[in-house]
């Protein structure tokens, strides 16, 4: 593929198939001149899915995160590809849950731990 040909594909929007699934993604220009690869024909409320990872699209047909919080009810939003992608692990969206799951994994761990062994059961000899 020739130079030119690479940066006519780079600057391809719209159908764009992921290099790890093989399923298209929609390649979306970002309100900070960069590009963003979006799950296609999926429009999900946005109080589903945490603030740093909702993306609405402009009039202009830009994308830009919508941290509104709490969001508004009737609002939807975009989620990015790897979010939903089976070839690519899951970021931490919830990182409160996460923080929970390990200290529930630590509760339980303790709760299954043999008791730690005690000393000698006769009492000492007093004479
Ligand atoms: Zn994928």
């Amino acid at each position: 593929m020739g130079v030119v040909e690479e940066g006519l594909r780079r600057l391809q929007v719209g159908p764009y198939a992921c290099p790890l699934c093989g399923l298209p993604q929609d390649r979306v220009p970002t309100l900070d001149q960069d590009w963003i690869l979006l799950e296609p024909g999926l429009e999900v409320p946005a109080h589903l899915v945490p603030a740093e990872h909702r993306w609405i699209t402009l009039s202009d047909g830009r994308v830009a995160v919508y941290g509104v919080c709490p969001p508004d009810g009737s609002q939807r939003c975009r989620i990015e590809h790897r979010l939903a992608c089976s070839n690519q692990p899951l970021p931490d969206l919830w990182p409160w849950l996460t923080a929970l799951r390990a200290e529930n994994a630590r509760a339980a761990q303790r709760r299954t731990d043999p008791e730690p062994p005690r000393g000698p059961q006769e009492l000492p000899d007093a004479g």
